[in-house]
């Protein structure tokens, strides 16, 4: 089992959890239900992801199997941008719960810092970037600060224990500490070797909010989506330096890259559907890489993004 972090809600969050992007439909129950199995106690999921229902499938089997209560589960998901209007984020909070057959989110998570214009779920969903699921990108002009009012509500009626943010960068942190009634009890972010992004960490960390890194082997989990960006980095578990500490402390690089950021005090979510990787992933925080092996690491730094929209599709279709 993994070692549990303290979040400012008071909760505690499994410091390794299981990444739900890119599961798709038709194995995503067996997955959750496996990696359950396996030990993993947390869950990241989103609407984006289009796979609740089935993740909620394997939730419900492996708690009927008497494998879990709820309770010993940490369920996490995310209010996707077509949603942020105050009075679209109780309603599509209560379908995606539907979705995952429970009564609350540990903790729900604004997915990106960019408010688009409602779809009703009966049109399309997950409704994805496009108004018109092609092209059309319509920004709503909802604030920030106004959805998260509303994702603060969610807490006071019971439907999220603890709320936080993905994808902020300094400035939108900063000023959610000033209206935030409810601190954010987690920023998830795109950290690894190739963009450490360590001011960021710095600072939310200082203000109590717990850091989760997101796609932790860096080109690798955006290789399966054909990214051209990606495919021409270097992949971080052939890295030599990586695999030069991996080989010092008889781990996998993957073990590695994952405890560089547990060992600096950040959760990871990563995400396998092999069923011999999963427990390789899991027990990955029971070794320390010394000063120098931090060093090393620290020199990779690229400030390279893969999770950005225009690596999706072309800047003129945003702006
Ligand atoms: P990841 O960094 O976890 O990489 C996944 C890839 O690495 C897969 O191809 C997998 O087969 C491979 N892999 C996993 N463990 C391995 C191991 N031990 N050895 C060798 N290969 C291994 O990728 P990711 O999916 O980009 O990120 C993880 C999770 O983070 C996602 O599933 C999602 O939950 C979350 N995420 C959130 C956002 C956001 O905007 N908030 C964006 C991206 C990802």
């Amino acid at each position: 089992m993994a070692p549990t972090l303290k979040l400012n809600s008071g909760y505690e969050m499994p410091q390794v959890g299981f990444g739900l992007w890119k599961v798709d439909q038709a194995t995503a129950a067996d997955t959750v239900y496996n990696a359950i199995k396996a030990g993993y106690r947390l869950f990241d999921g989103a609407c984006d992801y289009g796979n609740e229902k089935e993740c909620g499938e394997g939730v419900a089997r492996a708690i009927k199997d008497g494998l879990v209560k709820r309770e010993d589960l940490f369920i996490v998901s995310k209010l996707w941008q077509t949603f942020h209007d105050e009075d679209k984020v109780e309603p599509i909070t209560r379908k995606q719960l539907a979705d995952w057959q429970i009564d609350y989110f540990d903790l729900f998570l604004i997915h990106f810092p960019a408010a688009l214009e409602y779809v009703d779920p009966s049109v399309r969903y997950p409704p994805g970037w496009f108004y018109d699921g092609e092209s059309e990108v319509r920004w709503s002009k909802t604030t920030l600060q106004q959805t998260w009012g509303a994702m603060e509500k969610l807490v006071e009626k019971g439907l999220a224990r603890s709320i936080g943010v993905s994808n902020y960068q300094a400035q939108s942190v900063y000023d959610a500490l000033i209206y935030a009634k409810i601190r954010p009890a987690t920023l998830q972010i795109e950290h690894h070797p190739y963009l450490q992004q360590p001011d960021l960490v710095n600072l939310a960390q200082k203000e109590g909010i717990v850091v989760t890194a997101y796609s932790s082997f860096g080109p690798t989990g955006f290789m399966e989506l054909d990214m051209p960006r990606a495919k021409s980095a270097a992949p971080l578990m052939e890295h030599a330096a990586i695999k030069e500490i991996a080989a010092k402390h008889k781990k996998t690089p993957a073990q590695v890259l994952l405890r560089w950021a547990t060992q600096r005090g950040l959760a990871v979510i990563p995400k396998t559907s092999r069923p011999e990787v999963l427990a390789q992933n899991l027990d990955s925080t029971n070794f320390d890489l010394d000063s120098s092996d931090l060093e090393k690491i620290a020199e990779m730094d690229l400030n390279i993004r893969f999770n950005k929209p225009t690596n999706y599709f072309s800047a003129d279709k945003l702006f």
